[in-house]
């Protein structure tokens, strides 16, 4: 068989991706990691990060997944920028297509991450780790005794909503029609639940804020036209989130949302192709299970390996 260029390519430089690299690179395997901006993925944009074991105090993102990165680097993980566009996992030799080259690899660990969905509207983005999230598990606990905004009305904005009443005084859930999408049983915890107050037939049009926090948000009702503005500290955005799998078209089983299955040793329906934290199927996104999963990833990408290299 012609000689891979690697025998393991990790796709993303997240916290799976990372930690991939740190198993892979410490175990000796000759392995790249691609990452199409800079290293650091979704904890880029996670202001402060507090359920992470082992930081007393919390960490800043940026702090925590830089120092994935070093610890990668001092294994001698390779870390190049450069986005995925396609993969052809027709042979053992798999081929990953790059802007400017194809490289070939036995083996792949997809860690690609996943994107909240965004309303799109004013304030969204500047004021995202600054009182916008998309995840009250991570941010809730910031907002002890404050009033927030979220929005949507499925499971896991009802959920979540409730979830934050655990800390918020009160929670303004802002649904654009007049019932919710989500399960009975949760609508029934959502009514009883006195902190919450839903603006039904209502859109929210506008976050603002001082230079590092949000104060107020603006809702619209589309039936009566009419507009105001509430005091908030915070506004949880929960109208989906989607995996970074565009590349993938259907080299590998999905499922109806996109997110990527895999069995307990974290393998795709391709065999020698892995996949890790918020691109997989997973009940839970978070930083600690997306190391998990890699560190899972990464030792089956090594047996993987080591079969494959015995019989070719
Ligand atoms: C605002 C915010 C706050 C959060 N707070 C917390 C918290 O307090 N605690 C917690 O545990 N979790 C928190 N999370 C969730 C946590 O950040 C994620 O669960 C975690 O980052 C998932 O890691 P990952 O490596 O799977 O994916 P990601 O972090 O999404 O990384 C994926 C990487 O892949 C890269 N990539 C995508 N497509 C390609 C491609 N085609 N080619 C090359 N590279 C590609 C991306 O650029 C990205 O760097 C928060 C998330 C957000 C957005």
């Amino acid at each position: 068989m012609k000689k891979a260029d690697y025998d393991l390519v990790i796709i993303g430089g997240g916290p799976a991706g990372l930690t991939a690299g740190i198993y892979a690179s410490r175990a000796r395997l000759n392995v790249l990691l691609l990452e199409k901006m800079a290293p650091g993925g979704q904890l880029l944009v996670t202001d402060w990060i507090e359920n992470y074991p082992g930081f007393p105090s919390g960490s800043s993102g940026y702090d925590l997944v830089n120092n994935m990165a070093e610890q990668a680097k001092r294994f001698g993980l390779i870390i190049e920028t450069s986005e995925v566009l396609s993969l052809n996992l027709s042979d053992t030799l798999k081929k990953i297509e790059l802007s400017n080259k194809t490289i070939t690899t036995l083996s792949i660990i997809i860690a690609t991450g996943a994107s909240p969905r965004k309303i799109g509207v004013p304030g969204e983005d500047i004021f995202t780790g600054k009182g916008v999230s998309f995840c009250a598990t991570c941010d809730g606990p910031f907002f002890k005794d404050s009033v927030v905004a979220a929005v949507g009305g499925g499971d896991t904005a009802v959920q979540e909503s409730i979830y934050l009443t655990k800390f918020a005084k009160k929670v303004y859930l802002i649904h654009r029609r007049d019932e919710l999408r989500a399960a009975k049983i949760l609508q029934e915890r959502l009514v009883a639940n006195d902190k919450i107050e839903v603006l039904w037939d209502s859109i929210l049009t506008d976050i603002g804020g001082g230079l590092t926090n949000v104060e107020k948000i603006s809702v619209k009702n589309v039936k009566t036209g009419e507009e105001k503005e509430i005091p908030v500290s915070g506004c949880f955005i929960w109208v989906g989130t989607f995996p970074n799998t565009s590349f993938l078209k259907d080299s590998v089983k999905v499922d109806k949302y996109g997110f990527v299955i895999v069995n307990q040793n974290m393998e795709t329906s391709a065999p020698g192709v892995f996949a890790a934290g918020d691109v997989r199927n997973t009940p839970l996104r978070q930083v600690v299970t997306a190391v998990g999963d890699a560190a899972i990833a990464a030792v089956s990408a090594e047996h993987y390996i080591e079969n494959t290299w015995a019989v070719v």
